[in-house]
Formats: C-alpha cells, structure tokens, sequence
C-alpha cells in the first residue's frame, strides 16, 4: 500500500544566523520533503540572512537593523522574496502564517516577536528563553489563550517535556535539570573572579552564541532555565532542582512519587531538541549526534556551588521572589554581560553588576508581571540602572 503524501511544514525562524538558526536550517536542509522554510529574520548579519535565504528559498526576509535594509535589498534583487526591516518587519516575519516558528532570537529582543508568533496562532519552538524569564506570564497566557504548546529548543526543557506526564503531575516529586559546569567548575572563586572572556567563551561540551556561552560559565544559564522551566512546567518552585553533571548525557530527569526517577539522554548536540520540536508530535530520523554508551564509559554528578557561582543563587532568588525581578535580574545581565565581552568589566563583576540592579530597582517593590509593555518598560529601566551602575565597577 503506497502511503499518503504529505505537504512539508513550512517553518519560520527567527534569529536564523545565531547559532540555534543555524542547526535548525541543517535540519530542514536534511529533510526538505519534510520542512520548507518561509520566513527568516537576523538582526545584522545580513550576509549570512541573504545568503540563507537564497539557499532556503525563503518567501520572506527581515533584517532587525534598518540601517542594513538597502544592503539586503541588493544582495537579494531579481529574487522573488518579500523583504522588511525594522521591529515591524520583525513581527510581520513572526506573524506569517506558518506550521513552526523557532524562536531563536537571543535576549529580551525576543519577546515581542514570540508574542507576535503566538498571537497570530503560531506554533511556536522556542530557544529563547529571556522570553519567559521575562514575560513567561504574559507567553504562557498567550500560548493557552491560543490553544497551542510551547515547544521547548532548549536541550534540558526540551529532555523534560518528553519525559514528563502531565497526566500524572500531581504524582511528580522532583524535576532536575542537568549543567555541565561550564569551563569555570572546578576553578577556585578568586580564579574565576579574573578569568578572560577567551576562557570563559571555551565551552566544554556545547558550541553556542558568545551571551549563553557566557551565561554557561557563569551558570546563570542554569539560573534562567529553572526560571524557564517553571513557566513551561506548571509545578511548584521547590520542585525544581539543579545538578551539575559534567559529561552533559543527561540533559533532565523527573523523578515520581513511586520512586521512578526517569532521564533524557543524548549527545550534548542541539540538534537533537530541534529535530524533536520539528516532527513533533511525531518523531522522525534525523542527523544527528548519538550517544555511544560505551564510550561515555560513566557519568558523574555532583552539588552546584552557589557561592563559586553567584548568579545561579541570584536567578534561584529571583524566581522565589518572583513578580518582575527575573525580568530585572535578566536585563542586568545582558548589560553585564555585554560589558564584560567589550572588555569593562571583570567576570566578577557580572554577579555584582546584577545584584547591584535587582537590590536597587527591588527596593521600589517588585510588581506582578501583567503585560508586554510593563515587561519592556522594566526592562529598559533596568538597563539603564544598569549603565549607571557600570561605572563604579570598571577596571
Ligand atoms: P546567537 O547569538 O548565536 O544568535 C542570536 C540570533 O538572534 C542571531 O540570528 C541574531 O541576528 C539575532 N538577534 C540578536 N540580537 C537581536 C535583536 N536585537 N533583534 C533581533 N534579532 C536579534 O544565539 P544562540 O546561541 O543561537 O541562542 C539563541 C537563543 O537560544 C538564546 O536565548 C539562547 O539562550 C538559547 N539557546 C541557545 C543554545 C545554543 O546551543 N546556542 C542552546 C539552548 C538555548
Ligand atoms: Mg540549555
């Protein structure tokens, strides 16, 4: 019996020139009778979009930065693609109507074209995880109101969502969410207080854009997944757990109240979760890394130390606070972090810039996280604390 072809799913990616756009377009390149691509987006490398979307054979393009709209209208003529500029062109490439939008803009740049997505009845993949940080609230609402899933990119959420029965949720004791340790895990506090972005930008195991990179070493990226994690999976807070576990096989665990404790596991390749979010919620073969059990020869585990590693203890205390302090403690980041990659700052500093802002701006009280303009609002405040705050900690 011959089997019923079906049409491909047209995909959208935002954020296609990071390095997350890029393994997705590996993985609709590997199957284009499976995924199309529709519309793509980057912010500045204008190069790298054109030349996606030649490659792809996209119907529609937007590049963030305005000043680069005639450069792509050039490097794309005689071509029949839609072109934008802008925040507009932005939301307008995530409101297409398509089957898939994979959010993976880096940082609060992303928010507003998540929600665009979800808006226009999307299905959204998302990477992006300063979106929910910051607005998971407002995203989730969103999502619900919408009748659609977030499909989760990010290789722990994404391990989790496979494991995790939500029928069975009240019967769920624990969530663990795995990191590696970054480069920095076996460092003393005094070593990593000085280290250079050259060292802190060499991770282990996972080839990532230069903020999560950062944010890995720092392990703040362990403090915004369980913050992340907390919007996807609706449990409470204490249930969450982190665990460091440096050969990255395991990439999340849940653990049930009759004692079964299931993994997630798979080469350290985000390949992988995308592939997942594509077919879902079928499976389907795709390219990608596996996971020789033998020559991992073991695993190991151990306590995450939140006093090497400050951040992770200022995310954990943003989450607990809750209200608008993750969408606080995220924006001082992205400064921070930015400063620390031009060279102002120490890697030290980071935690310090960070809890300077959220001691500052927590002061005025932390306010319920209710729509998309507050969320911006605070987040432009708090990068402007920020900046101020900056000067008292460069070298
Ligand atoms: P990246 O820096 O490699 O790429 C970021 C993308 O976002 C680029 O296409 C860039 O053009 C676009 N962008 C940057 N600033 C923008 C702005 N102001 N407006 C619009 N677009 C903008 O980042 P990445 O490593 O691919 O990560 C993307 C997101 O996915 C992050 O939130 C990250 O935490 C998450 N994530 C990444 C990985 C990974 O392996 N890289 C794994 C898990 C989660
Ligand atoms: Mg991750």
């Amino acid at each position: 019996m011959q089997s019923a072809k079906t049409d491909p799913k047209m995909v959208s990616i935002l954020g296609a020139t990071g390095s997350v756009g890029q393994s997705s377009l590996d993985m609709i390149a590997a199957a284009p009778e499976r995924y199309q691509i529709h519309a793509l987006t980057a912010h500045s490398n204008v190069k790298a979009l054109a030349q996606a979307a030649l490659a792809h054979d996209a119907k529609f393009v937007a590049i963030g930065d305005e000043t680069l709209y005639a450069e792509l209208k050039d490097l794309l003529s005689g071509h029949a693609i839609e072109l934008a500029a802008g925040e507009q062109g932005l939301l307008e490439a995530a409101s297409r109507q398509t089957d898939i939008v994979i959010g993976a803009i880096v940082g609060a740049a992303g928010i507003r074209p998540t929600m665009a997505a979800l808006q226009a009845g999307n299905q959204v993949a998302l990477a992006n995880k300063e979106a929910l940080v910051c607005a998971g609230d407002v995203i989730m609402a969103e999502a619900k109101r919408q009748d659609l899933r977030i499909l989760p990119v990010d290789s722990e959420h994404n391990a989790i969502f496979q494991i995790f029965e939500e029928a069975n949720i009240d019967e769920i004791d624990e969530v663990i969410i795995t990191a590696s340790g970054g480069p920095f895990r076996q460092w003393s506090l005094d070593a990593i207080e000085r280290a250079t972005a050259e060292q802190a930008l060499k991770h282990p195991n996972w080839d990532m854009g230069a903020k999560v990179t950062i944010d890995s070493a720092s392990m703040m990226n362990k403090g915004l997944e369980v913050i992340e994690a907390h919007h996807l999976y609706k449990i409470s807070q204490d249930k969450f757990s982190v665990v460091v576990h440096p050969q990255s096989a395991i990439h999340g665990l849940v653990r049930y109240s009759d004692g079964s404790l299931l993994a997630h596991m798979g080469a350290p390749d985000m390949c992988i979760p995308i592939a997942h979010c594509l077919a879902w919620p079928e499976r389907a073969s795709a390219p990608t890394k596996r996971l020789d059990l033998v020559t991992l020869g073991q695993m190991t585990f151990e306590a995450p130390d939140l006093v090497r590693f400050p951040c992770l203890r200022l995310a954990l205390e943003a989450m607990k606070h809750g209200g608008n302090l993750p969408n606080i403690m995220n924006a001082a980041n992205e400064v921070a972090v930015a400063a620390f990659l031009a060279g102002n700052i120490t890697f030290g500093g980071i935690p310090r810039l960070v809890e300077a802002v959220m001691d500052k701006m927590a002061e005025q009280g932390c306010l319920p996280v209710s729509d998309l303009d507050l969320v911006l609002e605070v987040d432009r405040e708090a990068r402007g604390y920020a900046r101020d705050h900056l000067p008292h900690l460069c070298h």
